[in-house]
């Protein structure tokens, strides 16, 4: 199979330097193995997605040299597609549906018989305390649904992804690792119908991406889609998380970091050369 990457912004705030140092990585790599970049757009919190955005997004890229085919997938267009992979995974009994509330949670976890809470890639790890409530037949919806990682794990056993950057080499995920340190994650938002973790390993499948290239901050939550891809008879990409660009400070770049916004520096005449180097990269293939 040919190679495939993706760069899948989310269309709630400007491009910035570290979205442009993901996203020309991912490009070269691509151009590199003479393969295909797709760009996706994970619109999936429709109360922060914002058309304008969108666009900003696709004119900052193909001003930066970047070209991607068509159609562009969007997952606010793919709710179908991850509510079936939903109930199918309701119909194995390995989804629990969850009306806690974040408050709920902390003071759960901090319950003096609980001992100490611990933090995963998803923020504190479930407490469990919807979890053994009865399920009914039929999916419910309007719910937050998580997966029940015990069960999860009991039909998957040991699972396994290949990292090329960030701590390179195989990684194994194992059902004590996934069950104390992550948990019961959620699937399904209540307000959204999908949940992160589901969509993007669905849409990876779908489109048949080959190499996932991303920021380290992700590489704790790839255990979580390595375990989804296995549990929907999904294949596993290869991974590659880069490392994040940083600020002055030394803080990574978020998107109030603004200052950075590749809008602005298209505004002040920089250069998508200058650009590259700002970001650390070398000079395109093709101009060397
Ligand atoms: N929309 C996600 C983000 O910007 C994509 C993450 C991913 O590449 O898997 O963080």
């Amino acid at each position: 199979m040919g190679f495939r990457t993706r760069f899948a912004p989310s269309p709630t705030g400007p491009l910035h330097l570290g979205h442009a140092f993901s996203a020309l990585t991912a490009f070269d790599r691509a151009q590199a193995e003479g393969g295909t970049f797709h760009l996706r757009i994970d619109d999936l919190d429709q109360s922060r997605a914002r058309p304008e955005w969108e666009a900003q997004i696709h004119d900052d890229l193909a001003w930066l040299g970047l070209t991607w085919p068509q159609p562009v997938w969007r997952q606010s267009n793919r709710l179908p597609r991850y509510r079936a992979a939903l109930e199918t995974l309701w119909a194995r009994g390995l989804l629990f549906a969850c009306s806690c509330t974040r408050r709920d949670i902390q003071a759960a976890a901090n319950a003096p018989q609980e001992g100490a809470a611990v933090l995963g890639p998803d923020g504190l790890v479930y407490p469990g305390t919807c979890r053994d409530r009865p399920r009914s037949v039929a999916m419910p919806e309007d719910i937050a649904l998580r997966l029940d990682m015990k069960k999860a794990m009991q039909a998957i056993g040991n699972v396994s992804f290949f990292e090329e950057a960030f701590q390179p080499g195989e990684h194994r995920v194992t059902p004590e690792q996934m069950i104390e340190t992550v948990g019961d994650v959620v699937l399904a938002r209540r307000d959204m119908g999908a949940a992160y973790h589901l969509a993007i390993v669905i849409d990876d499948a779908d489109q048949a991406i080959t190499h996932v290239i991303r920021g380290a901050d992700l590489f704790e939550a790839t255990a979580i889609h390595v375990v989804l891809q296995n549990l929907l008879g999904l294949p596993t990409p290869r991974y590659h998380h880069h490392r994040l660009v940083r600020d002055d400070t030394g803080k990574r770049l978020a998107k109030r970091d603004d200052a950075r916004a590749i809008a602005l520096y298209r505004a002040e005449g920089r250069t998508p050369a200058e650009i590259r180097a700002m970001a650390g990269l070398p000079p395109p293939a093709s101009s060397v």
